[in-house]
């Protein structure tokens, strides 16, 4: 098993439309960290077949959900490739105490921990403005918002012209409130388990999105560099100087 106590794990927690998976891939690009959300571990895992994929593979085959061992067996093998030694930022996982407990036990067993779980708090009423508002344009896929981004002629889409304007079902404001109130139900232990142990920090995430960014990038710099060390940090940098030539 490989020694894990050099690999920073980052953990993003926040609702459907906090721009969790948004931030989650800046980070990984600013920092070479590895970006590993539930449902791309499962579709990876599947396709190439490993001893884990395979099980989920009938788990859902047959219409049920893939249970918490079988997830921890595909992040176990995910971890365990190469690029994750550069650091991971978890999305979307864990969702439930004994998948958090799990993921403890996984990253204990491998000299790591979750350095840190940041939680992208929002603020119900905006966020349901902020989604149900989104609709987009049938003719060209332009995006649009009923408050932040409207057409200049109600109505007709600037780009082509077209009146067909399309708003995704479970975006309306109903659904939005009800999602919301089930990501806090489910949460609200999560983030009373990392506070516990040490590693949960918040970040208002209902600013500018480059903003964020810019916040997340100070919070997550110095966890970094305390995990990986002075020597390890200038080895990934020399890697990742050697990647972006030869690109
Ligand atoms: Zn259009």
């Amino acid at each position: 098993m490989r020694d894990f106590s050099t690999v920073p794990v980052v953990m993003l927690l926040g609702p459907p439309g906090a721009g969790k998976g948004t931030q989650a891939k800046r980070l990984e690009d600013h920092f070479g960290l590895i970006q590993l959300s539930t449902g791309d571990l499962l579709r990876a895992a599947v396709a190439n077949g490993t001893e884990a994929g395979k099980a989920a593979k009938s788990v859902m085959e047959a219409g049920n959900l893939v249970s918490d061992d079988i997830v921890i067996a595909i992040l176990r093998d995910r971890l365990g490739e190469p690029d994750c030694a550069a650091g991971v930022i978890l999305d979307g996982f864990p969702r439930t105490i004994p998948q958090a407990e799990a993921l403890d036990a996984l990253l204990a067993s491998q000299n790591a921990a979750v350095h840190a779980a940041i939680s992208l708090e929002v603020e119900d009423d905006a966020m349901v403005e902020r989604i149900s508002g989104r609709h987009t344009c049938g003719g060209c896929g332009e995006g649009y918002h009923d408050t932040f981004k409207p057409p200049a002629i109600a109505g007709k889409c600037d780009k082509c012209g077209s009146d067909d304007f399309r708003r995704r079902a479970d975006d309306n404001p109903d659904t939005v409130r009800h999602r919301l109130v089930a990501y806090h139900n489910e949460t609200a232990p999560l983030i009373a388990f990392y506070a516990d142990a040490g590693a949960l920090q918040t970040i208002d995430a209902m600013g500018e999105i480059d903003a964020i960014t810019k916040t997340l990038q100070q919070m997550v710099a110095p966890i970094i560099a305390g995990v990986r060390g002075p020597l390890a940090d200038q080895q990934t940098t020399t890697r990742k100087t050697q990647m972006e030539e030869t690109q």
